[in-house]
């Protein structure tokens, strides 16, 4: 699912660059595919990363994107620095969006992300998936206990404080064997009286190891939909591969 797409949805017009990154270093959730997408071939990740970039960069010449969302299957802070430095005028006074494990998130990452890129606001997107701890460190294994929860909170009351234009998000998973969904209803209360935004993710079964997916009932979309910020179904129109698909098959 790596590459460049095109979106509108309930966050409005933005584009998405979904670039190639090191396998995660954390590596252990129970129910992660990203490693399938990852390379340790640091050329093969540069030049892969600099053609979506470069893509994009013309794209933002004629076409008006004040939203930029960058995600790499793991954290922001482990892409190359060639990758990060070719981001600069794509994120220079936009909402530039990332994605990023809590272990990397300190306040000098902030405020050195803000100074290399100017953003107009940094989003920064943390998968803490769901606020039953029990289920998050020992089924999930996402290695990010309460502590960090908290750890994060004081990180946003402190840039909150020197009024730097930083906003802290939350992934939800459902659609997952270990999540009934009274826990995705409470976890989306939860965070969303902690942080600035929620997005609740559907999750996919992408090896035989890994959990199974279960069918969200309606009541559960019909909350979500009304609750989060955004839903992501995992079905969504994906433009640009599109259109290149079909300028291949010509
Ligand atoms: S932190 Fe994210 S990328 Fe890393 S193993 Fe967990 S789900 Fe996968």
């Amino acid at each position: 699912m790596q590459g460049l797409f095109k979106l509108n949805d309930k966050l409005g017009k933005r584009l998405v660059l979904i670039l190639k990154n090191y396998p995660c270093s954390w590596g252990r959730c129970s129910f992660c595919p990203f490693h399938l997408e990852q390379s340790t071939n640091t050329w093969d990740i540069i030049t892969f990363n600099r053609r979506i970039i470069r893509e994009a960069l013309r794209i933002v010449e004629t076409e008006e994107y004040e939203r930029i969302a960058v995600f790499n299957g793991g954290s922001f802070s482990e892409l190359p620095y060639d990758t990060v430095n070719e981001l600069v005028p794509l994120a220079k006074n936009r909402v530039f969006e990332i994605e990023s494990r809590s272990n990397f998130i300190t306040e000098d990452f902030i405020r050195n992300l803000l100074r290399l890129l100017e953003p107009k606001k940094l989003v920064v997107r943390i998968g803490f998936e769901v606020a039953d701890q029990y289920i998050r460190e020992k089924l999930l294994r996402k290695g990010m206990p309460d502590s960090e929860i908290k750890r994060i909170l004081w990180i946003k009351h402190r840039i909150r404080e020197e009024g730097l234009p930083v906003e802290f998000w939350v992934y939800v998973l459902f659609g997952i064997e270990y999540i009934p969904e009274e826990k995705v209803i409470e976890s989306i209360k939860y965070f969303k009286k902690l942080f600035d935004g929620v997005i609740a993710i559907k999750y996919k079964k992408y090896l035989p190891e890994h959990p199974e997916e279960k069918t969200a009932s309606s009541a559960l979309a019909r909350f979500l939909e009304e609750e989060a910020d955004l839903v992501d179904w995992g079905g969504e129109e994906w433009e640009i591969k599109k259109r290149n698909n079909e300028k291949n098959s010509k």
